[in-house]
């Protein structure tokens, strides 16, 4: 029986066909056959109890010991593996309800790497045979994973020079315990919404993005708020709102994140804009888009902060897994020290972009690729993801969707007449509108 592939971030989907039972005590065997100790957690989706108890079954009959954290944000979960062989968290991250899946970590904090992931997947084709009736591991509580994770998150930051009125959305997720706590310790005066862990997600939809904050926005404004932060369902992402209630776009906080980095190294991916290497102050490393890429090439080169414009902030001082309380308590330390999120934000440079997508049959986005490699040849390209190609006036991405039949464009220029010369090239080898 062949399994699921596992990606950079882990497998999710529906309860009903991919994150089922079978496959959460499949899992815990194959995962159970390579590491002795293993801590297991889990969002607060409604099948996380169930799909945990298969899963740690599962590591029990590989012959692995378990720790059980029960409900917990996932970077909490990648903080509490420093001290076993391996993490595994039960979530779907920012998806639907429906939904629900599994995220394994190495104990630095890291997701399992492509090899990692290719043994799993073996595994999962051909599983083990169970361990012996004496030699199957024993399950034991982790009591103290979020308060551990919490008095670091603190231990990092120190305590915020003056007191600062924050509105927090949970987003009835997994950080609802631990974030409000945390953010208080540091010293805000905190408003919560959402801050009931359910796994029907009745507040609104669990992907921190600007349509689905239009709560938090209004309330920020209405408390006379500093600011509002906002978490995913398993709090591995953070967004930011200002006190005016304007959300604060993904590349803009990344980069007032970088900024906090000024003369050291930090790594984000090619999607990311220009701005990054123009207003930071940092050296930039680019890397293939997701969280799991950037956190890899951001411990190859040692570098000081990592992140991507969907919400997820990576900081080595506590692991190299994306940390949402950690960077909630980040921004309130810049809004503490800097000023207001309003006026940080006006400070940086807008660059205009443009998105486009073509659907095609699957058989021609390798030829279309080409032909864009080809167009695009007068620029500096790097391949490390699609085709990007640099120039004085901006840069154009190219890229297959990873999920759809679809070669998505992203363009990006200093001034809107540069932006108009970067389309032409790429209506010249697919026309849009
Ligand atoms: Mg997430």
């Amino acid at each position: 029986m062949s399994g699921p592939t596992f990606g950079s971030s882990g497998v999710r989907g529906p309860f009903a066909t991919v994150a089922t039972p079978e496959l959460a005590l499949r899992l815990g065997r194959a995962v159970g056959a390579t590491r002795r100790r293993v801590v297991v957690g889990r969002d607060a989706r409604t099948t996380g109890p169930l799909l945990e108890r298969a899963l740690v079954a599962g590591l029990l009959a590989g012959g692995a010991d378990v720790a059980t954290c029960g409900v917990l944000p996932t970077p909490a979960l990648a903080h509490a593996a420093r001290r076993f062989d391996a993490g595994v968290v039960v979530t779907a991250s920012h998806n639907p309800a429906p939904d629900n899946g599994f995220k394994l970590w190495e104990p630095d904090g890291r997701a399992f790497g492509r090899a990692e992931r290719a043994e799993v997947e073996r595994l999962l084709a051909a599983p083990p045979a169970s361990a012996a009736w004496d030699r199957v591991g024993a399950v034991s509580e982790e009591p103290g994973a979020v308060e551990a994770h919490a008095r670091r998150v603190l231990d990092i930051t120190g305590p915020l020079p003056r007191r600062l009125r924050v509105v927090l959305d949970c987003g009835n997720g997994a950080a609802s315990r631990e974030s409000p706590a945390l953010l208080r310790a540091l010293g805000c005066d905190v408003i919560t919404l959402n801050a009931q862990p359910d796994g029907h997600f009745p507040g609104r939809p669990s992907e921190p993005s600007e349509e689905n904050l239009a709560a938090l926005r209004q309330a920020v404004v209405a408390a006379g708020a500093d600011l509002g932060l906002a978490h995913d369902g398993d709090a591995d992402r953070c967004m930011a709102v200002t006190h005016a209630g304007r959300y604060v776009q993904g590349d803009e906080l990344l980069l007032l994140f970088a900024q906090d980095h000024a003369g050291k190294t930090i790594a984000c991916p090619v999607d990311a804009s220009r701005a990054i290497e123009d207003a930071s102050g940092c050296r930039v490393v680019r890397t293939r888009v997701g969280d799991a890429y950037v956190s890899e090439r951001l411990a190859e080169v040692g570098g000081a902060f990592g992140g991507e414009a969907s919400g997820a902030w990576i900081f080595p001082e506590m692991s190299w897994c994306p940390d949402g309380p950690l960077a909630a308590a980040m921004v309130c330390r810049m809004v503490a020290t800097r000023g207001p999120l309003e006026s940080l934000v006006a400070a940086l440079p807008r660059y205009p972009l443009w998105r486009h997508s073509w659907r095609m049959a699957p058989e021609e986005i390798e030829p279309t690729m080409r032909r864009f490699a080809a167009a695009l040849a007068d620029g500096k390209v790097t391949t490390l993801d699609g085709v990007k190609a640099d120039y004085d006036e901006g840069w154009v991405l190219v890229r297959p969707s990873g999920t759809e039949p679809k070669v998505r464009v992203t363009v990006e220029a200093t001034d809107a007449a540069g932006l108009e010369a970067l389309k032409a090239k790429v209506a010249r080898v697919l026309p849009f509108r």
